[in-house]
């Protein structure tokens, strides 16, 4: 299975890297690089770093998707996993700056790196991670309705009613093998 990007936010398509198969979990990111392509693909192009840093993506994704589950579920409480977010969420605002652009005569904001040091990467999904559990969030966090599917996303649809990560995933699935049921 290749990485799936259906939570509408960061921090969700981040911890929807394990997803589950024949009912068990199986996990998309088992080396640095598997990270690397996935934040190229998240459009966050990541330094090469060494192993150790993988480490400190795996941390902050576990922690991540405890703390998104207990949301979709709406068991929220203070919780010792917000630290390590928070340790993320006060570098997410140094990765830009504002610069003067001699030609235009404009100012222009411009990534501060062309590739984002492993620390810049977790801090912008820490901060996704914060916009989706913040009460003010206007869409809520939902786990899709396959009991034996372990993605989340935030709901942005109109109706409110999404219910799959995907109709291909489990939309469609679901929807056969009721068809089959009702057919046998
Ligand atoms: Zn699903």
């Amino acid at each position: 299975m290749q990485f799936v990007f259906v939570g509408n936010n960061l921090a969700l398509d981040f911890c929807n890297t394990q997803v589950a198969e024949r009912k068990k979990v199986r996990d998309l990111l088992l080396t640095w690089s598997d990270f690397y392509h996935w934040a190229e693909l998240a459009e966050l192009p990541v330094e090469q770093q060494p192993d150790v840093e993988f480490e400190r993506v795996l941390a902050l994704r576990a922690d991540m998707t405890q703390l998104i589950a207990d949301k979709a579920e709406g068991h929220v409480s203070a919780s010792p996993k917000l630290d390590l977010l928070n340790d993320y969420l006060g570098i997410a605002h140094d990765l830009q700056h504002l610069d003067f652009n001699a030609a235009s005569g404009e100012f222009i904001l411009q990534p501060r790196h062309r590739l984002l040091p492993v620390s810049a990467v977790l801090a912008k999904i820490a901060e996704a991670a914060a916009q989706a559990l913040v009460a003010e969030q206007r869409y809520p966090v939902k786990k899709c309705a396959n009991p034996d599917c372990v993605l989340h996303f935030l709901d942005t649809s109109r109706t409110g009613k999404r219910k799959w990560c995907s109709m291909d995933i489990c939309g469609n699935r679901t929807k056969v093998a009721v068809h089959q049921r009702k057919h046998s």
